[in-house]
């Protein structure tokens, strides 16, 4: 075993969209213990959503702090590993470190109409052969375009040289390092729409188009990798900064998925479902993403990639919205109680309707009531929903991969909040014809990354450790009768059909 033998823990620092949180991992890949900060969201404008980076990094250093000090100190920590929410940009000043402007949000909308300019241009193809993303403004390149054509002196100053572009990752190591690196790693780097996936390089002519010096961008590591050190004095030790992966990347690594077809799907606010390809950059026909799984000793493991938009947050409006629930929790029972033979069809398209649809004009609906529809039908149908659209993602990569020559995925390893709800996971197993799986490790976005950063230092000794500590909690197998699941699905992609507006 190399360095990190004597150690305790890993340190796994887990930057999302709504809180930060740090993390101490064991030896068995047991979170001990945790700290945890909600974070503020900024929206200065219909559509804009904004986060204040000075905070990022104030919160993340208290957090690291508190549970060092439960540690008994950083001496007991091996590494740090950190995962992100990803996409979301800043900019800073490679002198002071100051941002120019808050880090724009991964859900900010304000690039759309740049977006469908660039389409209009005919750029979708050569961006989604290059980078395997789409034009939305969901991903960095046209937020940073946006800086720097935005904020006051950003563009003459970027070319001099004088500016960080960064990831909330880079933004992190930059601050941890005390200003020393630049650095980023290949899953956060896949999900900028300027990395070219196959040369695993920015991308000349991207760059071009949207007018950003490659000054400002960082280099781009393996997801283990040496990162840099903490700046003395910050944790009184020393520690180096050992993994970065973006958080759905880092739930991958989380939940094992290190062979070709195995996929885990994330159920919190949203849903995304990754499966791996292995060395295939599988270009979808289905408009599914096509992203870095994982990048390990220069070896790139691609994935394709889902979401959908409303996931929990479909249980959200149940509860907040239409007060069919006082709890998510609630819902379970409710949809065990519901009539078996009800044809209610639920379309949460609140917001539109992701991958493999992408149609931003779509709306909700209800579907298929009778006289005697109450809440517990509607609240069942609104589970279901997630379990079709995990279907026609499941399908959709299944089609991919087929078109590929890979295996499609047999069974599905699930996480996040949603799926302590078992009525749901079995709804899920049953729709999909597949069993659904839930580890014990529940937090599996922070434990990816302190595998990836606990590898890199002899910590955990390799993938193949890491997916022998895996452990399953639960197994739901499908139990529905095959005309039934056929009959469900039918009219679950009948409803659909009625909101598309393409
Ligand atoms: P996020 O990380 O996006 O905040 P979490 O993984 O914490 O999300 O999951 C929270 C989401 O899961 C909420 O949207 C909530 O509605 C949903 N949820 C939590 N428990 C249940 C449950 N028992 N049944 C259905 N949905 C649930």
């Amino acid at each position: 075993m190399a360095q990190g033998g004597d150690k305790k823990y890993v340190l796994s620092i887990d930057q999302g969209t709504t809180s930060t949180r740090a993390l101490l991992f064991d030896r068995e890949g047991v979170p001990v213990h945790i700290a945890q900060k909600e974070l503020p969201q900024i929206f200065p404008a219909d559509g804009w959503v904004e986060h204040d980076g000075r905070q990022i990094w104030a919160d993340t250093v208290e957090l690291c702090r508190e549970v060092l000090a439960l540690a008994g100190g950083a001496e007991t920590v091996a590494a740090i590993g950190i995962t992100n929410q990803r996409e979301t940009s800043l900019i800073w000043d490679r002198e002071t470190g100051e941002p120019l402007y808050n880090a724009i949000v991964w859900q900010d909308r304000r690039t759309a109409d740049l977006c469908t300019r660039l389409k209009e241009e005919g750029k979708e193809a050569t961006v989604q052969e290059k980078t395997g993303l789409l034009l939305d403004p969901y991903f960095s390149g046209t937020k940073l375009a946006w800086l720097l054509d935005n904020v006051d002196g950003a563009r003459a100053r970027a070319e001099k040289g004088e500016l960080c572009f960064g990831t909330i990752d880079c933004w992190l190591v930059y601050n941890l390092t005390g200003g020393t690196a630049h650095v980023t790693d290949a899953t956060n780097a896949s999900r900028t729409l300027l990395f070219n996936i196959d040369t695993q390089d920015w991308d000349d002519e991207i760059l071009g188009w949207l007018d950003i010096p490659r000054s400002l961008l960082p280099e781009v590591k393996d997801c283990c990798a040496d990162f840099g050190v903490t700046a003395p004095g910050l944790f009184g030790t020393s520690l180096p900064i050992a993994g970065i992966a973006g958080d759905q990347q880092a739930a991958s690594v989380g939940q094992a998925c290190f062979q070709p077809g195995m996929m885990k799907s994330t159920y919190g606010t949203g849903c995304f479902a990754l499966v791996n390809t292995g060395q295939a950059h599988v270009h979808s026909q289905n408009r599914l993403l096509a992203t870095v799984a994982y990048r390990l000793n220069g070896e790139v493991t691609y994935a394709l990639e889902g979401s959908i938009f409303m996931a929990g947050a479909t249980i959200q409006w149940l509860r907040d919205e239409m007060k069919f629930v006082s709890s998510a929790e609630e819902s379970e029972a409710l949809a065990k109680a519901a009539d078996p033979e009800s044809q209610v069809v639920v379309v949460p398209a609140f917001t539109g309707l992701g991958a493999p649809y992408w149609d931003p004009h779509a709306r909700g609906a209800i579907l298929g009531m009778t006289r005697d529809t109450g809440v517990a039908e509607i609240v069942r149908a609104a589970l279901e929903s997630v379990s079709c659209q995990t279907r026609d993602l499941m399908d959709a990569m299944g089609a991919d991969m087929k078109g590929a020559g890979l295996t499609a995925p047999t069974e599905l390893r699930v996480d996040g909040g949603m799926v302590a709800n078992n009525w749901f996971a079995q709804n899920l197993s049953d729709l999909l014809g597949r069993p659904v799986v839930r580890p014990k490790v529940q937090e599996t976005t922070a434990l990816g990354a302190a595998y990836l950063a606990g590898m890199q230092v002899g910590f955990f000794g390799g993938l193949e450790e890491v997916a022998g500590q895996w452990q399953e909690e639960a197994r739901f197998n499908a139990s529905m009768d095959e005309n039934e699941r056929d009959a469900r699905y039918g009219r679950w992609q009948t409803a659909v059909g009625r909101v598309l507006t393409s």
